[in-house]
């Protein structure tokens, strides 16, 4: 298959704007989405107990965007959803916490999980003020080549979006809240498209370097993009050899027991979550949709699913 190397679609950064079809198309999966959950009331149905992993990057105020897939969420909002979270008796977990419960088979009610993805500026100077405030742990991934640089290359220029923290801030966001520290890689590649030897060189350095940084343990990891193509079976026990425990994707969806705790589904966040859908999210009435992007993408074009399969994380 004619893969497509991914371009600027990380970080929840199109190349191009999405403009109204997307938008047409976000309103249709919130109607889907209200009609599942209607009828899942309506049926009385139960799903089996589940750990949600949230996925956050940026949390900076930036202007509205035509991109609904931007991937900022307003200090506000993050702060409503947290206190939401908090409000509604959720248990607060760290993504290894998580992974040992579901390989226990031990889901706990409502165990949630906070992640960021990146280490944006803001989270030191946004984010930590809302986590402190309602003393709730999160974990960081850590894209250590990028650390102390200008800006992230996946990200145009002029956009609004924070920078990459220092290493300063990095220590002092770690002393100041409760964070467990996870690598997301050196570089930011999608590791399926590397070689073996740099798969392994990506896992290695990027641990030894945050360890080594920030003297503590680093047992946990996201994939960089974590489309459906990015976590292939074969890097698992590459994983397990270079001392991680766990790693999260981006594919949006439930960890039950049973879930491998290799590919971790996560629930992303983005601007545009307003409280409803994040509770929309949140409950689940949203895990089809990339069920169905998938689908779609491979009808469209066998040769586009390395690229779509990305998605807008
Ligand atoms: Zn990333």
């Amino acid at each position: 298959m004619g893969r497509v190397a991914p371009t600027a679609t990380s970080g929840g950064i199109t190349a191009r704007s999405v403009g109204p079809l997307y938008w047409a198309g976000l309103w249709m999966i919130d109607l889907v989405s209200l009609g599942w959950l209607a009828l899942r009331s309506i049926l009385r149905f139960h799903a089996s107990p589940d750990i949600r992993i949230l996925v956050y990057h940026d949390i900076a105020d930036l202007p509205p965007s035509d991109d609904p897939l931007r991937i900022s969420t307003s200090p506000g909002l993050f702060e409503q959803q947290i206190r939401f979270l908090r409000d509604q008796g959720y248990r607060f977990l760290s993504v290894e916490e998580a992974a040992a419960c579901i390989a226990d088979g031990k889901i706990p009610k409502r165990g949630i999980v906070v992640t960021f993805d990146d280490a944006h500026a803001s989270i030191l100077t946004a984010a930590a003020l809302v986590l402190k405030r309602y003393a709730v742990p999160a974990t960081l991934f850590v894209p250590v080549g990028w650390i102390g640089e200008a800006r992230f290359p996946w990200i145009r220029p002029g956009n609004g979006f924070s920078r990459p923290m220092t290493w300063d801030e990095l220590g002092r966001l770690a002393g100041e809240v409760n964070l467990e520290i996870g690598s997301h890689t050196m570089t930011h590649q999608p590791l399926h498209i590397l070689s073996r030897a740099e798969q392994e060189s990506e896992l290695d350095r990027s641990r030894r370097v945050l360890e080594e940084r920030l003297g503590r343990p680093v047992r946990v990891f996201a994939y960089p993009f974590g489309g459906w193509d990015t976590f292939p079976r074969d890097l698992y026990p590459l994983l397990q050899a270079h001392g991680y425990v766990a790693a999260c994707t981006n594919v949006m969806g439930a960890n039950h027991a049973g879930t491998h705790r290799m590919a971790l589904r996560r629930i992303r966040v983005g601007w545009c979550d307003s409280l409803w859908r994040f509770r929309l999210k949140l409950a689940g009435d949203y895990d089809w949709s990339d069920r169905a992007r998938r689908i779609l993408a491979s009808l469209r074009s066998r040769d586009q699913v390395g690229v779509e399969s990305l998605g807008n994380t």
